[in-house]
């Protein structure tokens, strides 16, 4: 078997929303295709891929080093011991060729896209779901039929009605969900109090909220929001400091002793290391949101659970960012803590593909072959037109 081509597109969000640190208005995500000359129920395999969400497309990176690079290979250098089928190593070593070290940037998300759509067609050509491909290689126990999910929204809003925030989390309650997390930090403290308040208000309990300050404080404004927010004892903050500002995470985490939750804008192993190194974090509460999607990928995400337990810290403090439907599959394969989802089904990085259904704040697990973004139609329109 080869692959025959490997196509891709860019497409705008085109969502008014914002967080403490960026708008959505201009943001865009990218498709990628990944055909192959496997015949399943009389057609091609094509393995899909999309962006997780924040960072752009990657169509560029794709289109100039990566596909090519891949396209190039001999094609039996891309397969696993059957030889019926890719190993995702090997097209993932294939692509990062002749790359330096480090220096992530964008090209995680390229290679984390390509390796997207390369996971979805090994797992309709074994035709089984993704999760229980990961499963049988890389889980523990018994195969799960349900994974822990957390409902996400509460951005800003252009007309920053708090009534409509309560009524968005009252609706994550009644789509199954028992956790939920808002954006906070993009206010000033007397506005997010307010908005953090009419949110209890309608959750069982306060560690059912997390807030999320998207790195954006400044150090010393975060210590005074943590200090605010410590009486409330919440499920947790996320980003109280900049990303890569260790030093201001371990003097946070000093400070706060409730769970804080980071790791999302870090794209590689070696980026975890130094986090839970310097970062201050502790193993018992607090949870690691490394994005797998924009971190280069499962091969990369598996050197990033083997740090993460060698540093002393168990799978189950390992919540994937960005509600991506592969995220959900690493979870249940892998055996995570949780995983995220953007609750609004009507947005294209909203909730999860059609029959994953939700409830008492656990996700069903897909039983279609892949991924299954075929069957989350507004994003899946994104890729109409990849293949005939
Ligand atoms: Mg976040």
């Amino acid at each position: 078997m080869r692959i025959v081509d490997i196509r891709q597109r860019t497409f705008p969000l085109n969502v008014a929303i914002a967080n403490a640190a960026i708008s959505f208005d201009d943001m865009t995500a990218s498709a990628v295709a990944v055909v192959t000359d496997v015949v399943r129920n009389g057609k091609a395999v094509v393995g899909y891929g999309f962006d997780s969400v924040g960072r752009y497309g990657h169509g560029g990176l794709l289109a100039e080093r990566f596909a090519p690079r891949v396209l190039a290979a001999d094609p039996a250098s891309l397969l696993d011991d059957s030889g019926r089928n890719l190993d995702p190593d090997k097209v993932w070593a294939a692509a990062m060729q002749n790359e330096k070290p480090a220096g992530h940037g964008e090209r995680s998300g390229a290679i984390g896209l390509l390796d997207t759509a390369v996971w979805d067609a090994v797992a309709k050509i074994e035709d089984r779901p993704l999760w229980r491909v990961l499963h049988q290689r890389y889980g523990r126990g018994p195969a799960p039929t349900t994974v822990p999910v957390y409902g996400s929204g509460g951005h800003y809003r252009p007309d920053g009605d708090i009534r409509t925030l309560a009524d968005e989390v009252k609706a994550m309650l009644g789509q199954g969900y028992a956790r939920v997390k808002i954006k906070a930090g993009g206010a000033p403290l007397v506005e997010d109090r307010r908005r953090i308040e009419a949110v209890l208000k309608v959750l069982p309990s306060p560690d059912r909220l997390a807030l999320d300050l998207n790195g954006a404080l400044a150090p010393a404004v975060a210590e005074t929001f943590l200090d605010t927010v410590a009486p409330y004892g919440l499920g947790w903050v996320e980003e109280p400091a900049p990303p890569l500002d260790f030093a201001t995470s371990a003097r946070l985490a000093e400070r706060y002793s409730h769970p804080i939750a980071t790791g999302e804008n870090l794209f590689a192993a070696d980026e975890v290391k130094n986090l839970l190194r310097y970062g201050g974090l502790r193993p018992d509460r607090d949870l690691l949101q490394f994005d797998i999607a924009l971190a280069y990928g499962i091969p990369e995400y598996r050197r990033i659970v083997a740090a993460v337990e060698a540093a002393g810290w168990t799978r189950a403090r390992l919540y994937p960012h960005a509600g991506h439907a592969l995220a959900l599959h690493v979870v249940g394969g892998l055996g995570l803590g949780c995983a995220e989802a953007g609750a609004d089904q009507s947005k294209m990085f909203g909730g999860f593909p059609a029959g994953v259904t939700i409830a008492d704040g656990r996700a069903s697990l897909p039983d279609t072959p892949g991924i299954g973004f075929e069957r989350k139609a507004n994003l899946f329109a994104m890729a109409a037109g990849l293949v005939e």
